[in-house]
């Protein structure tokens, strides 16, 4: 019998997503209910970002509202999901010889939480976070996701969370439309087409890629995650964009879901 969890990246965008109900927390909230129920769930965030691999190995990981600027409403959600210790320890196993660290003082921060409010509200699956080692190169994050991969057999969703283009100096912050940037649009269309080719060393050399992915990708941390969860799929696996739009003109929202 197979049970092979998807692996998923989400485009997380603005905060107030975890308050709001619009297109995207809908979508978000439909991809919960569509696909099987993870056993846990392994999360890469943008937000965890720091020079070594860490892994949440509490059992009661607390809610980091790790923003400012934002209304006490925001400060005051809370995820209550489970950590999972057991979760902890193989993800460390997994990732051997890369010296991975069991850290009692992370816990779930916005990048995870705003999405997962919306796609498990319970908060009843048990939820554990890695951290991405910002003085590695992108190949090293892409190989981490391909020795996380087994997880997926084991009934771990891999979810990773940023954007695939985020760029806050161009974001037009209110609640107004914009159009989003050409060069936007442009590196999303490449990296779409490139990810239904399973086309992924261009991907990983995204800096090689030129000026829209300059803009789109100014620094690495919300695009790196993208790296763990495209890593971990099968040969010939589908691969779908369950959720679409650029949201202030340049932070993509599009969710890249395996399998
Ligand atoms: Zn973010």
């Amino acid at each position: 019998m197979t049970n092979l969890m998807p692996a998923i990246f989400f485009g997380h965008g603005n905060p107030m997503n975890a308050l709001l109900k619009n297109a995207y927390t809908e979508a978000w909230r439909n991809i919960g209910t569509q696909m099987p129920r993870p056993k846990a769930i392994l999360a890469i965030s943008a937000h965890w970002y720091l020079p070594a691999t860490l892994v949440t190995a509490e059992s009661a990981p607390r809610t980091i509202h790790d923003f400012g600027g934002f209304p006490p409403e925001l400060h005051r959600v809370e995820y209550p999901a489970p950590g999972s210790p057991e979760l902890a320890k193989r993800v460390q196993a997994l990732l051997a010889p890369v010296a991975v660290e069991l850290d009692e003082s992370w816990g779930l921060d916005h990048g995870t939480w705003s999405v997962l409010c919306h796609v498990f509200p319970q908060a009843d699956i048990p939820v554990v976070q890695l951290s991405i080692d910002e003085t590695q190169p992108p190949d090293f994050h892409y190989e981490m996701g391909k020795r996380l991969a087994p997880l997926r057999d084991e009934g771990v969703l891999i979810l990773g969370s940023g954007n695939l283009v985020h760029n806050l100096h161009t974001y037009a912050w209110g609640s107004h439309r914009v159009e989003p940037f050409d060069w936007a649009v442009r590196f999303e269309e490449q990296a779409r087409t490139l990810l239904l080719d399973g086309n992924h060393a261009p991907l990983i050399a995204y800096e090689a890629l030129g000026r829209d992915a300059m803009l789109s990708v100014p620094t690495p941390e919300h695009y790196l995650p993208l790296l763990y969860v495209i890593a971990a799929r099968r040969e010939g696996e589908q691969i779908s964009f369950p959720v679409e739009g650029v949201d202030g003109g340049s932070v993509s929202m599009l969710t890249i879901q395996i399998g």
